[in-house]
């Protein structure tokens, strides 16, 4: 029995490739598994990817933010690529959107024909982040979870969840089980992005942070406290 219907999931940068490195077939292979098995689980899914394994602006912190931003946004869209081969392949229907104009085998995005696809049961992929610079995917994946009507954002990341401080910096750091949207904007807390916390306070949408393993996912959605609960 799962606990929510309908879901956006993000997978982070790294769930693809190690930074500056080849997109890894296997790690894409293991995020087919799990978006197969939500599927047959009976669960609605739309899927944003990070980009952060090709460029991150909170990484680069110097340069032209503009151009480090693009190549981000540009890096999902090389993400994305190979998820969607991979589900293909593995017989999984699948549809791509892209946010922002290029000359691309993927449409633009729209909002019609993406929620009917995410209706229809087939897996929705965003690409592109929001397509506008100084934003991050996790901003992209609240409006599309707000677009799509998704009962819950699943972010899947390189950390269990949300601590009180770094906790590679800091041994003593705590992992919150639950938070509230306006505690974590106001104590600053890392992991995810604030613009996208207020847009889903605003919204009243749930966020799960969790360490992206395969299984996991499937874990959140079947109910279990895993990570880091905002609500
Ligand atoms: N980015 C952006 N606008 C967006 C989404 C992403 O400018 O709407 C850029 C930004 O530099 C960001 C990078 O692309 O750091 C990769 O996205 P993100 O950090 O969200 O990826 P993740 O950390 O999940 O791999």
């Amino acid at each position: 029995m799962v606990k929510y219907k309908r879901i956006l999931v993000k997978f982070s940068g790294e769930a693809f490739g190690q930074k500056g490195g080849k997109i890894d077939l296997n790690s894409v292979g293991q995020i087919v598994l799990e978006l197969k098995k939500l599927r047959q689980d009976g669960v609605k899914v739309a899927v944003v990817s990070g980009g952060g394994n090709v460029s991150r602006w909170k990484d680069a912190g110097k340069g032209n933010r503009v151009a480090v931003d693009y190549k981000g946004m540009n890096g999902t869209l090389q993400n994305v690529g190979a998820l969607e081969a991979a589900l293909k392949k593995a017989g999984v229907p699948v549809s791509v959107y892209v946010s922002f104009s290029i000359n691309s085998k993927y449409p633009h995005y729209s909002y019609a024909k993406a929620k009917k696809d995410y209706e229809s049961g087939k897996i929705v992929i965003f690409a592109g982040g929001t397509g506008y610079p100084f934003f991050t995917t996790d901003t992209a994946a609240v409006s599309k979870s707000l677009e799509m009507g998704a009962e819950i954002f699943i972010k899947s990341t390189k950390v269990s969840g949300l601590y009180t401080a770094d906790p590679i910096k800091n041994p003593q750091a705590k992992l919150i089980k639950k938070i509230s949207y306006k505690k974590l904007v106001s104590d600053q807390l890392k992991v995810i992005d604030s613009v996208a916390v207020s847009l889903a306070w605003e919204n009243k949408l749930p966020i799960r942070i969790i360490k992206w393993e395969q299984g996991n996912v499937v874990k959140a959605v079947k109910g279990e406290n895993l990570g880091s609960l905002v609500s």
